[in-house]
């Protein structure tokens, strides 16, 4: 049966480009065709600045809404990274494989140390190497497929490289798996700067909108996005990032294509009003099953504490043999 990883960082409230992105199809298609692993990746939260409570506090509201949003515990494994040692344990010995010149091209590596010099702040080795984790991830349970927003694909594909040169020096050990994407909402971008990405760590804005947001405040984020000064309502993300932003929204709610779509509205603000109404809807369902989820702190206790047990059971073979066959 096909492998799945995917994982979300408990790096601030997951957002609608998590959901769209990820998310939903993680519960709606992904659950249901594979045998699915969900993972919380806290590790991977302290490669920038961090309160230590609010990381816990965000593991566990990423785990509540993970399952608010239809991941099933009897259908997939959902844990905590964390709670598996075997991450921590693999990760050592791919450092062993990657070089550091590739560390130092990873994109988001490059963005993410620039904001830090510019905040002033020093860049944690662990950032540099965050993709290396990553890889530990996705190649201890002999994943297959990892469905990831675009922001991801590069790290999948040196997961793949990684994978391809341990196994030719010291003999097959891992799968090399693939990126797997989204047709539509790839990369929701922010509201206010719709060539950037909505990402959950960014600072609390007007342009991201949180899973958790009161419709009130889903609807003013939506009415007041940036669009551009034209009035035609064209799907372009090169030349009109921001209506295309909203197209995408919708079309991703409805399951529709944001081309098609945009052919329907001849003003922004209609375009708006539905795009507002589509995510408000949306994310009723989930938000109410966040609040009952809430009232039973136990039960999602105990769905992190089975799926920490599941996932060390699947990832420790993998790890023993890797490092077996690297000489330990
Ligand atoms: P973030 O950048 O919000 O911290 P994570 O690294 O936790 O996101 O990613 C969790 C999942 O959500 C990944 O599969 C990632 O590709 C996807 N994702 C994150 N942001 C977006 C976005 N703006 N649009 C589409 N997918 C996204």
């Amino acid at each position: 049966m096909t492998r799945i990883f995917s994982g979300v960082k408990p790096t601030g409230h997951l957002t609608l480009g998590n959901y769209l992105g990820a998310v939903c199809r993680w519960a709606e298609v992904d659950q249901h065709r594979a045998e699915a692993l969900f993972c919380i990746v806290d590790l991977h939260a302290l490669t920038v600045d961090h309160d230590p409570g609010r990381v816990r506090r965000l593991s566990r509201q990423a785990a509540t809404l993970l399952l608010a949003s239809g991941l099933d515990p009897e259908l997939c494994t959902v844990f905590v990274q964390s709670h598996v040692d075997e991450h921590a344990r693999l990760s050592y010995l791919l450092e062993c494989v990657a070089t550091d010149g590739e560390m130092r091209r990873m994109i988001q590596y490059k963005e993410k140390a620039a904001l830090e010099r510019k905040r002033g702040g020093s860049v944690r080795l662990s950032l540099l190497t965050y993709p290396v984790l990553m890889a530990a991830d996705i190649l201890a349970y002999g994943t297959d497929e990892v469905p990831v927003g675009d922001d991801q694909t590069q790290h999948v594909e040196l997961t793949r490289d990684l994978a391809v040169r341990f196994n030719q020096r010291y003999g097959h050990t891992f799968v090399v798996p693939r990126a797997t994407r989204p047709e539509v909402a790839a990369r929701v971008m922010n509201l206010q700067e719709p060539t950037s990405k909505m990402g959950k760590s960014d600072d609390v804005g007007p342009g991201v909108v949180y899973l958790l947001d009161e419709p009130g405040t889903v609807r003013k984020k939506i009415m007041r996005a940036v669009t551009d000064s034209g009035q035609d309502v064209e799907y372009d993300p090169q030349e009109r990032p921001g209506v295309s932003n909203l197209l995408e929204i919708l079309a991703a709610c409805e399951g529709g294509d944001p081309e098609v779509l945009s052919g329907r509205y001849t003003s922004y603000g209609a375009l708006k009003k539905d795009t507002a109404d589509a995510v408000v809807e949306l994310l009723g369902p989930v938000q109410d099953r966040h609040k009952q989820l809430c009232a039973d702190p136990s039960y999602v206790e105990g769905v992190l504490r089975d799926g920490a047990r599941r996932a060390r059971e699947m990832a420790r073979p993998t790890v023993d043999s890797a490092y077996e066959a690297i000489g330990l």
